[in-house]
């Protein structure tokens, strides 16, 4: 096991883009393993492997009450729709201790992603997982929670 340390947000590696990975990288299951490690050190529900400084499109969620099958891996997932319905959820960020924001998103969206195996997958996400894919999928594009909030709140 491997625990990495986590990113801060004074890294500007947070503000980069990830790379998509591609079907040949077998680097993947040893990056998803100790991201994985390193969620559950810190006791978070989601982490992007930026945050453990690498700057791939892998994703991995673990919501309490979730999957009964364990944590989720998202290769390469993008959002394809999005609900227009929004709702405020109060968030924090591994890569941000100690800040929390309401931040407004939508509450229903379709992603598409790949299998830690390659299979091309679909999900509606809705409730805890979806808040959670739309800040770890805004952590692939350089986003930040703190992006979200006007000044005057944050
Ligand atoms: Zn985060």
């Amino acid at each position: 096991m491997t625990v990495r340390k986590i990113v801060s947000s004074l890294n500007r590696m947070l503000r980069q883009r990830s790379q998509p990975v591609s079907l040949e990288d077998r680097t993947i299951g040893a990056l998803v393993k100790d991201m994985l490690d390193t969620m559950y050190a810190a006791g978070g529900v989601g982490l992007a492997a930026v945050q453990i400084g690498v700057l791939k499109q892998v994703i991995v969620v673990d919501l309490p009450g979730g999957d009964p099958l364990g944590p989720q891996i998202f290769i390469n997932p993008e959002i394809i729709e999005a609900s227009g319905e929004q709702a405020v959820f109060r968030e924090g960020c591994l890569s941000l201790p100690g800040v929390m924001v309401n931040v407004k998103r939508p509450t229903h969206v379709h992603v598409r992603y790949r299998s830690l195996d390659g299979r091309a997958c679909e999900i509606m996400a809705h409730g805890l997982l979806a808040i959670c894919l739309q800040h770890e999928i805004d952590h692939l594009n350089g986003v930040l929670i703190t992006d979200h909030v006007s000044p005057e709140e944050f």
